[in-house]
């Protein structure tokens, strides 16, 4: 793993260095939201300010981290298996006729065994959740070095990581870092 000055995928610019504060046409940030309280790693990749590694390059955090606000970034990225790629910057429906109410992005997705309200991936802070929408077929999450599936509850959101898989009637979804746009 490369660390140093040099901004990979994910990446908050640095301020310091550009001279002009956030470049948030480079990571497709949502000027309408509230900043949030973020802890950068040396790669400057967005995190929980209570996170003890990056979630992205598992850096560890010696505890001298600043918690600086940022406007809300890219939290993570979904890629379907049929290369379908969305942005995760607010909570997601996700199904063959998704409903964007509340705010909510929606991605529609074809598939027989997908119900049209399937599952919505929800945003906290630096974190996704997964939560199932009373889909008949259920959703399942896979870790990411695990073989199993888990069933994913609609009653209580479940985290998914980076390197988790999603499945959804007969879809998936990788979940990926997010990339600067
Ligand atoms: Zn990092």
């Amino acid at each position: 793993m490369k660390l140093g000055p040099t901004a990979g995928a994910g990446a908050i610019p640095d301020p310091a260095a550009s001279g002009a504060g956030w470049t948030a046409p480079s990571l497709g940030l949502v000027p309408a939201m509230e900043p949030i309280p973020t802890k950068l790693c040396r790669q400057r990749h967005p995190n929980d300010p209570d996170a003890d590694r990056c979630r992205l390059c598992d850096h560890p955090f010696d505890g001298a981290a600043a918690v600086i606000d940022v406007p809300p970034a890219v939290v993570g990225r979904l890629l379907l298996e049929d290369g379908t790629a969305i942005d995760v910057v607010a909570d997601l429906a996700i199904g063959r006729s998704p409903r964007g109410d509340g705010g909510r992005d929606t991605l529609t997705v074809a598939g027989s065994q997908v119900s049209r309200q399937h599952l919505v991936v929800e945003v906290r802070g630096w974190e996704l959740y997964a939560r199932d929408c009373d889909s008949t077929n259920g959703t399942f999450v896979t870790r990411r070095g695990e073989r199993g599936r888990r069933r994913v509850s609609g009653d209580e959101a479940v985290p998914v990581r980076i390197g988790d898989a999603l499945h959804f009637g007969s879809r998936q979804a990788l979940v990926v870092p997010a990339r600067p746009r």
